[in-house]
């Protein structure tokens, strides 16, 4: 049992298990060409992921040995995590967004303490409580370096160039710059015919959409993080942009990343844009009534548990989607920050 699904038209997809997660599942997606086979996406660097994938790759009349390339949509675990194995195996290219190849650099080299330094300086900026900076701190005095995620992760070969056809024999696919989840993720866009094109299916081609675009699931939207980076960036703004983006190719199928193949992208956009105005707008909501730091914010946000339930790791990644949200209020002249307050406080305007 493998779970491979054919598509059709030479596309096939293998469920590949993200221990301890959630999600469950990658969907980690092959695309044949007449050079071989190219995945999209690799999975969760893990021994049983790497037999799923294995045996996937299998039944699909193939093998790890035989892929010829790797198309990763963004460099997050669940989808970059194998590919390092999976061209030891094979001798297989990667391929990357500049963006977020620069994450995987930043990332590999980092020094812990560094990034520990930047976590800490970060969260206090955000009005975090000394409880949860204590940590960090005694992670710092310790110099743990072990809790660095990602040290690992595979430096891709060649970059993704947004907007262009990517160099894959005999089949026409074309990177679509889609920031916001991550600053570098693509989707990709297989202008070929839908193999059920002639049963009357609209739409045009087939889009193999990462995390950006998921049939039940808003992904994360976070600050980029980069502590060699003082930029004020707008990731919530970005994502908004790529999320009109894909919906005006409007694909005859969307190939997500997790849970489910799918069609009617420009449906699943309206919802997702319908879900982040209301959700902006709770949150201007709250900043009347008080001014708030990033942190209270957070705490006041809604979750999918009541925040004192929500693990240390989790709540610096609602800190940052509180953040990322806070920005886009400004951005939009709908918050501003309160002078002479620090940690800086926003209000309503
Ligand atoms: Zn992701
Ligand atoms: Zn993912």
């Amino acid at each position: 049992m493998t779970g491979v699904t054919d598509h059709g038209g030479g596309v096939w997809s293998i469920p590949v298990p993200i221990p301890d997660n959630p999600l469950g599942h990658t969907l980690v997606h092959l695309l044949d060409t007449d050079r071989g086979p190219v995945l999209i996406d690799t999975g969760w660097d893990d021994p049983t992921a790497w037999h799923t994938l294995a045996a996937g790759l299998a039944a699909c009349g193939t093998s790890v040995a035989e892929v010829h390339g790797v198309l990763v949509t963004h460099h997050h675990p669940d989808h970059h995590g194998l590919s390092a194995r999976v061209r030891e195996a094979s001798g297989a290219w990667i391929a990357m967004h500049a963006a977020d190849a620069e994450v995987v650099r930043r990332t590999r080299e980092a020094e812990p303490t560094r990034w520990l330094d930047y976590l800490a300086g970060k969260l206090a900026a955000a009005g975090a409580p000394e409880e949860h900076l204590a940590p960090l701190r005694a992670a710092r005095a310790a110099g743990r370096a072990d809790a660095l995620p990602g040290t690992r992760a595979a430096q891709p070969d060649r970059h993704i160039a947004p907007g262009e056809l990517l160099d894959l024999a005999g089949r026409r696919l074309r990177a679509i710059w889609t920031p916001g989840h991550t600053p570098g993720h693509v989707c990709l866009h297989l202008e070929e015919a839908h193999p059920a094109a002639g049963e009357g299916l609209p739409g045009h081609g087939r889009l193999f959409s990462g995390d950006h675009l998921l049939p039940g699931i808003s992904p994360h939207i976070g600050l980029y993080e980069d502590p060699d980076d003082a930029t004020v960036t707008d990731p919530l703004g970005d994502y908004l942009d790529s999320l009109e983006r894909v919906a005006a190719l409007d694909p005859a199928e969307v190939l997500p990343a997790h849970q489910h193949a799918f069609t009617d992208a420009p449906r699943r956009v309206r919802e997702l844009l319908r879900h982040h105005e209301e959700r902006l707008a709770g949150l201007r909501g709250l900043l009347l009534a008080a001014p708030l730091t990033p942190w209270q914010l957070a705490e006041a946000m809604e979750w999918n548990r009541p925040w004192a339930d929500i693990p240390y790791g989790s709540r610096n990644i609602a800190v940052s989607e509180a953040e990322a949200h806070l920005r886009r209020l400004v951005k939009l002249g709908r918050a501003e920050p309160v002078p002479g307050t620090d940690p800086v406080a926003y209000q309503a305007r």
